[in-house]
């Protein structure tokens, strides 16, 4: 499948002008979104094109500037190699992780298109392997963490947790510990290109289209520098998000409480009008009558904070706004066309 073939001795002689020319499609678009990241970039930049290097074919390296305010940008703006055609997208302000891979596999141009984060936790290492099962016919890459370094036993649980549950209220599953670090080909890629919502839960999004997956396992590092963007309220909205957008599920859960406490409340009519006629009606009950509104508000207003989930999905939805907005580009002007054109 190699259209084009640069032998490691000649990587610095004349075919490599040859190669970046228009008509040559990249291998492979490594697109990596990043926020506040200057501390790892410089270093992220060198493991990825050492890893690309392996490879020996012309590769597109994406960086998207997710508003960064911390120099970020002046640094990407000036990576670049031999090689490889690095391009930068900087978007105006920070729209989230999501948005940014959203703006990264529509400008990338590449027929396999890889995830990967900035902060070198989803180590570039692997690329070439996953590249070998690309080629020997998987669409979809997955890679799986088989041990998360430098995560709280509670973060691994609420994880865990969350996969359970989402596989088990979506329709198409989403694999155990596989996040974002992934290959696509370009065929998947346009497909999630033409997925239309605003609100991008991406495990479910680049689920969706389903294609021929094979799962590779690798460690996850913990991270170099910096910290984590992620925080329990934010992993929350997370877990809502993706269960209200992909699953509607709890609104038919919703009607079952419903028909649960109607028929409770039938049985109840008969059992205390009965009781009432037979032995009189002597005024107790205090503490049933309290419990039982208890329980029918509560479970009143937890289906109307779903029906309100799935309400504000439709709100936001309604408005059509763009996903991103993007601000700035360096050397942006891609030797092939977009996946999104
Ligand atoms: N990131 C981003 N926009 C955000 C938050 C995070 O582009 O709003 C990037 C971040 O710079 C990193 C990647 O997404 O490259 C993963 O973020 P992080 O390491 O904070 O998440 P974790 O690995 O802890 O799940
Ligand atoms: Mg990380």
């Amino acid at each position: 499948p190699y259209r084009q073939y640069i032998h490691p001795t000649s990587e610095r002689s004349a075919d490599v002008k040859h190669v970046h020319s228009a008509d040559v499609q990249p291998l492979i678009t490594v697109i990596i979104p990043f926020l506040n990241e200057a501390d790892v970039l410089p270093i992220c930049h060198q493991r990825v094109c050492e890893a690309l290097t392996k490879l020996h074919q012309h590769c597109e390296i994406l960086y998207i500037d997710d508003g960064s305010q911390d120099g970020s940008w002046d640094l990407v703006s000036r990576f670049k190699h031999h090689l490889h055609q690095v391009r930068s997208l900087r978007l105006s302000r920070n729209f989230g992780k999501e948005a940014a891979m959203s703006a990264g596999m529509k400008a990338a141009s590449g027929r396999c298109v890889i995830l990967l984060d900035a902060d070198l936790q989803d180590p570039p290492e692997y690329i070439p392997e996953m590249v070998k099962a690309w080629q020997n016919g998987a669409q979809v890459v997955e890679m799986q963490r088989r041990e998360r370094h430098g995560e709280s036993w509670l973060k691994r649980a609420t994880a865990h947790c969350f996969y359970r549950f989402m596989s088990h209220v979506s329709d198409h599953p989403i694999t155990e510990n596989v996040g974002d670090f992934r290959l696509m080909d370009e065929k998947v890629v346009k497909v999630i290109n033409t997925l239309p919502e605003r609100t991008r839960f991406m495990k479910g999004l680049l689920a969706w289209p389903g294609f021929n997956r094979t799962i590779l396992q690798f460690d996850r590092d913990p991270r170099l520098a910096g910290n984590t963007k992620w925080n329990y309220p934010k992993l929350i909205h997370l877990a809502l998000e993706g269960i209200t957008s992909f699953s509607t599920k709890p609104l038919r859960w919703a009607t079952m409480a419903g028909m649960m406490t109607s028929a409770i409340a039938f049985i109840m009519t008969i059992i205390i009008f009965t009781k009432t006629l037979v032995w009189g009606d002597p005024v107790v009950g205090y503490p049933s009558t309290i419990l039982i509104i208890l329980f029918l508000g509560g479970i009143q207003l937890l289906s109307i904070g779903v029906l309100g989930e799935y309400v504000g999905r439709l709100f936001i939805e309604s408005k059509q706004r763009p996903l991103y907005v993007l601000m700035e580009e360096a050397m942006a002007k891609p030797t092939f066309k977009p996946l999104d054109a």
